[in-house]
């Protein structure tokens, strides 16, 4: 009777992992068909300086909206993206949209002094995928000077001495580079030595833990200090109150992007706060 029991529990399990399997391939299938067909859209999250309070750039976050199921976050199709190696062709929309947009509105050069893309490990790790990057950032180089590139710890663990020396090759084009989501991943301080990056995102699970727990926040403090004593600039990702700004403030945190400050919106619908 317990083997009957057990063997129904794995029938069960073996059909509901046939329909999840179905599932994701047909969001597979959509996603290829969203990104051919360019509906993949964009929004933009604003990133403040602050000491001075003033708009400094702009994050562009990729969304999409499929038909049957409505909005999928990115930690959905990202994933999927990179298993499936869509993200060059992901990359590109992203990048086509920006550009488009950011001209249209005029904001790029006035207000808005710096767009950063989100660039997959996964891409990153790629020779065919930078050689995109490249082609594209030397036929756009007005875009070029503005775009600031967000790679992960992850894309440079694997190869640091290639991560290296791709970042110098795209920042002849004028390019900057952050390393995003910084420090939750295992990379070493001699990342700096190796890397020649232009700012680091500091993780927002860092700033949202620093009011209650003192290690998060003698981490933040380190790491703001590490980037000013690089000359490197520094962003605190995540801020969702009052406090943690203040905070930040007091900790001298140069850059930061967050609910509080701003939610990620389409261009046209971004109430751009100049400053905050
Ligand atoms: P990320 O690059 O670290 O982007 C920041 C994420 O945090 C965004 O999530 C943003 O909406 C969210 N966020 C911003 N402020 C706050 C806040 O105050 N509180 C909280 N809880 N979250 C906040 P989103 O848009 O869902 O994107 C998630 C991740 O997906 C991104 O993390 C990035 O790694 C990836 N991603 C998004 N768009 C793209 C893209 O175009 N290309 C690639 N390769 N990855 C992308
Ligand atoms: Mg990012
Ligand atoms: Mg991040
Ligand atoms: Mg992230």
């Amino acid at each position: 009777n317990e083997a009957k029991k057990h063997k129904n529990a794995v029938a069960y399990h073996d059909i509901y992992l046939t329909e999840e399997a179905k599932k994701r391939q047909n969001l597979v299938y959509d996603l290829r068909q969203a990104i051919d067909d360019k509906q993949i859209d964009i929004v933009f999250q604003p990133q403040y300086r602050l000491s001075s309070g003033e708009l400094t750039g702009l994050e562009v976050l990729a969304r999409w909206t499929h038909d049957q199921y409505g909005n999928i976050p990115p930690s959905v199709f990202i994933p999927l993206a990179e298993e499936q190696h869509f993200c060059e062709d992901l990359t590109a929309l992203v990048l086509e949209k920006a550009a488009k947009q950011l001209n249209e509105s005029q904001l790029l050069g006035n207000m808005v002094k710096r767009v950063s893309v989100n660039i997959s490990a996964v891409e990153f790790n790629s020779v065919d995928a930078i050689a995109r990057i490249d082609t594209y950032l030397q036929a756009n180089p007005e875009f070029a000077r503005y775009l600031c590139l967000e790679i992960t710890e992850t894309a440079a663990l694997d190869d640091i001495i290639e991560c290296a020396r791709v970042v110098d090759t795209l920042k002849r084009h004028g390019v900057t580079f952050s390393i995003d989501d910084f420090g939750v991943g295992y990379t070493s301080l001699g990342i700096f030595n190796r890397i020649n990056v232009d700012e680091i995102k500091i993780d927002r699970s860092f700033i949202q833990a620093m009011e209650k727990d003192h290690r998060a926040k003698a981490i933040t403090a380190g790491i703001i200090g590490i980037a000013k004593g690089l000359g490197i600039h520094v962003v605190a990702e995540g801020i969702e109150t009052r406090a943690q700004l203040a905070l930040l403030k007091q900790l001298d945190c140069e850059y930061a992007q967050g609910f509080y400050l701003g939610h990620p919106a389409p261009l046209e619908q971004l109430a751009i706060v100049q400053s905050v």
